[in-house]
Parts: C-alpha cells; sequence; structure tokens
C-alpha cells in the first residue's frame, strides 16, 4: 500500500500550484481550512476522485477522509450519480425555470423527515441557514436569534457572531467586516447547557425570533447534544414563542436515513423543530442545500408570503440530478457500512494512541467522530470551551504522519472526520497501517 509518488505529466509540484494559487487568490484556496494554516505544510491540490480515494496533482493517491466534507458517503464519483449528472448536463445546465426533478427531490425529503412538509432548494448551506433565519424572524415578528458556541452554521454575518466566555452575551462579531449592530442580535450560549439556555429566554424572551443550533455539533469536532437536549430545548424556545432551525447540513443524510432526527426520533429524547436545513448529502457533492419545515411557516415564504427568498441557481437540474441520486442509492446497507467504517475507525485509532501512550478522547455523533487530544481531551468534550481544552498541537504531526502515508485526514483537529461506503478492506487497512507512526508522531 502507500502513496504512489508518480509526477503528472505536466509536472506541476503541489508546492507549485501552491505559488501560483496564492499569485491569484487570496492565501490561495477558495475556502479556508483548505490552506493547511493548522496543520502547516503545503496543501494537495487535487485532480481525482473515485470511491475512498483521491488523486493529487503528483499522482500521488491518498485513502480520502474528507470525503468533500460530508456529501460523498458513496465514495467519490458513483458511477450512477455521474451517469445521472451526466444526463442532466446533456439537456442543458440551468433553465432558471421550474423541473421535475426539483419535486422529486423535495417529496424525498419529505418522506424521510417527518418535521419537513414543504422544501424550497437553495445552493449551499449559508443560504440555507441565512433564509431559515429570514423566515423564523418574518413568522415571529421578532429580531433576536440564539446559536450555540462553536456550532457553524455558513458565514452570513450574524451567525459570525462567537462568544469569548462561557457566559451568554449579546456577541460581539466573529469576523472583521461584521457590523456590531447585526452582531448584537445574536446571542451565544454555551452548547449542552439548558441553564443558559434557560436564563438567556427569562431575559429576553420575547425578542427571540428562533433557536439555531446544529442537531449534533460537527464543525468544532464532533460534539454530539446530551440526551434529550434537542427536545428540551424545543419545549423551552416554545414556552417562549420562538422557533427552532436544527441545522442538518452535515447530518442530514449522513448519519441516517433521515439524518440526526431520524437517529433521536428513535429515543425517548424524540424532538420536532420548526425548521430544517440540509446541504452537502443532499446535493450528492453537488451545490444544492435547502430548507424545510411546517408548511405553516415555509408559506410565508415569496411567493405565498412576505418573506423573500431567491436564486438563479436554485434547484439547478445539474445539480439536483447528483442529489436526487444519491439520495436515492442511500439505502439501509450504505448506512450500515457508514457506521461499520466509523466504528472500526474510531476503535484503531484509538488503540494506536493508548499503544504509543497518547491520552485522548473519541467523540462520536453517528457515523461521525473526531479526537480530543492530552489528558483534558480525555474526558470528552460537551462544549466549546471543553474542546478548546485539548492538547491540539499533538493533531498537526499525527495529520502529517497520516498524510505522508497515503491518507488525507482533515486538515484541523476542530473537524469530524467523514467516512464513506466505499471504504473497503483496501482502503481501511491502508488506514490501519498507517495509524502506527501517526500515534508515535502524536506522542513526541
Ligand atoms: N451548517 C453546517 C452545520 C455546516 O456544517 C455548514 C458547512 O460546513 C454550513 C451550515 C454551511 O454550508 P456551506 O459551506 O454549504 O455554505
Amino acid at each position: 500500500g502507500g502513496a504512489r509518488p508518480t509526477r503528472s505529466p505536466e509536472g506541476a509540484t503541489n508546492a507549485d500550484l501552491f505559488a501560483r494559487a496564492q499569485a491569484a487568490i487570496p492565501g490561495g484556496v477558495n475556502s479556508p481550512v483548505r490552506a493547511f494554516r493548522s496543520v502547516g505544510g503545503t496543501p494537495r491540490f487535487l485532480v481525482s476522485a473515485r470511491g475512498p480515494y483521491v488523486t493529487d496533482a503528483e499522482g500521488r493517491e491518498y485513502v480520502d477522509l474528507v470525503a468533500g466534507w460530508g456529501p460523498a458517503i458513496l465514495g467519490h464519483a458513483h458511477p450512477e450519480v455521474i451517469g445521472a449528472v451526466q444526463d442532466a448536463a446533456a439537456r442543458g445546465l440551468s433553465f432558471g425555470a421550474s423541473t421535475p426533478v426539483e419535486t422529486e427531490l423535495a417529496e424525498l425529503i419529505e418522506a424521510r423527515v417527518a418535521p419537513v412538509e414543504k422544501l424550497r432548494l437553495v445552493s449551499t448551506g449559508t443560504e440555507a441557514t441565512m433564509s431559515a433565519i429570514r423566515l423564523a424572524r418574518g413568522f415571529t415578528g421578532r429580531d433576536l436569534l440564539v446559536k450555540f458556541a462553536g456550532h457553524y452554521h455558513g458565514h452570513s454575518d450574524g451567525l459570525l457572531a462567537e462568544a469569548g466566555s462561557g457566559l451568554a452575551t449579546f456577541a460581539l462579531p466573529g469576523s472583521a467586516g461584521v457590523p456590531a449592530d447585526v452582531a448584537a442580535l445574536t446571542l451565544v450560549v454555551p452548547y449542552n447547557d439548558l441553564d443558559a439556555l434557560a436564563a438567556v429566554f427569562a431575559e429576553h424572551g420575547d425578542r427571540i425570533a428562533a433557536v439555531i443550533t446544529e442537531a449534533a455539533a460537527a464543525n468544532m469536532g464532533v460534539v454530539p447534544p446530551l440526551p434529550g437536549f434537542n427536545r428540551a430545548l424545543v419545549e423551552l424556545a416554545h414556552a417562549h414563542g420562538a422557533l427552532v432551525i436544527s441545522d442538518e447540513v452535515l447530518t442530514g443524510f449522513r448519519v441516517s436515513k433521515a439524518g440526526w432526527w431520524g437517529i433521536e426520533a428513535e429515543t425517548d429524547a424524540a424532538f420536532t423543530p420548526d425548521l430544517v436545513t440540509f446541504g452537502k448529502v443532499v446535493g450528492g457533492g453537488m451545490p444544492v442545500a435547502a430548507l424545510g419545515g411546517r408548511a405553516e411557516i415555509m408559506e410565508r415564504l415569496a411567493p405565498l408570503g412576505p418573506v423573500y427568498q431567491a436564486g438563479t441557481l436554485s434547484g439547478n437540474p445539474v445539480a439536483v440530478a447528483a442529489g436526487v441520486t444519491t439520495l436515492r442509492l442511500a439505502d439501509d446497507a450504505v448506512y450500515a457500512k457508514l457506521d461499520e467504517v466509523s466504528a472500526l475507525l474510531q476503535r484503531e485509532v484509538s488503540a494506536a494512541l493508548s499503544a504509543e501512550g497518547v491520552a485522548h478522547g473519541v467523540q462520536v455523533a453517528g457515523n461521525l467522530f473526531s479526537f480530543l487530544f492530552g489528558e483534558a481531551g480525555a474526558g470528552g468534550a460537551r462544549d466549546y470551551a471543553g474542546v478548546l481544552a485539548q492538547e491540539s498541537w499533538r493533531y498537526a504531526p499525527f495529520f502529517h504522519a497520516m498524510l505522508d502515508a497515503g491518507v488525507s485526514l482533515p486538515p484541523s483537529v476542530f473537524e469530524a472526520w467523514f467516512v464513506t461506503a466505499a471504504h473497503d478492506d483496501t482502503a481501511t487497512s491502508r488506514i490501519l497501517d498507517a495509524l502506527p507512526a501517526a500515534a508515535r508522531a502524536a506522542a513526541s
């Protein structure tokens, strides 16, 4: 096994390509984490992907545990998905009019996630959450939004707000360029802390339009909701006339056939959000995202209602073809395989770290998982402060040892690992073979 360093015919190395990109594009990337800032080194410029593998411009193949940041549950370039995209592309790339396949995608999602009675398609997760918040404000006639520290909902202004302390505060902007007046409409609360949430509602309850929450948090590494947390937060919000937006952009159709909602629906913690956002898997690797929910709320959107929302590329026929085909193929066997590969990697990475004496915690939400390094991480984390307490510097050497051995992990310790149903024994054994050296690197 291992990576095969064979130069592409053009001969450009990753370093050449990165230098050229940096001259043309800020930081050389179109989304910041791709720049490898938190692990150092040269980002790999990818030229193709198939099944569980990605190949860089130097011709090196890596077992991939990023999966396009989530969408590729079937593995990359699944022949049926590619075929559907090719067929759709041959019929025209974009019509700016309704197509039958959009309704099919809406019906597929509504059939699986009961709280979604009506659905609207957009192109990115950022658009989905931004539109859901506007809708919640339009529906309730209120302005304030509550989010949890460490939750990521895309990069619209009001959602970049982050709290600097464990106390609920009116947020300061988390990015330059966000007006303080905009950030001040977002209240940030520690995750999994119902007391803090109750305190915010006690103080501002009649002004809160919605609470937005990752159904299970996976953008600070994985931090699952405590049992019953989602349910209790819905009850609290509803008691104050506020809505709950469950953000399943990352978890939707990845962790189960009905997303995180589907996992909790089977338990005592079953919860019913008012609005749900989707992305990633619903586009099968193409730009599709969605917001859905109770019909009474969704019907406040234009053209039926006064809340404006639109998009030239919304419901794009080529993109939706990838999403519909992916969801149709994502049957019980696919989710069983994702769970199996996930459990194997959790166990084996943990064993390799233990063998080298690296204290660590394993964080799990469905088939999503990540690791917390050091003694502070060994007990697990239930919120952002807990995640930040780990020895995060141990991840960079671990990451690079894996990359050198031909395994591509997320280039930050604060990201989930993503398995695919195409991770067969050949792919997983290449990962397992790489682990001892990586664990040794993390130990030093
Ligand atoms: N919400 C969640 C939970 C996400 O994980 C992401 C992206 O990672 C987004 C929203 C934003 O989606 P996009 O990057 O498609 O704008």
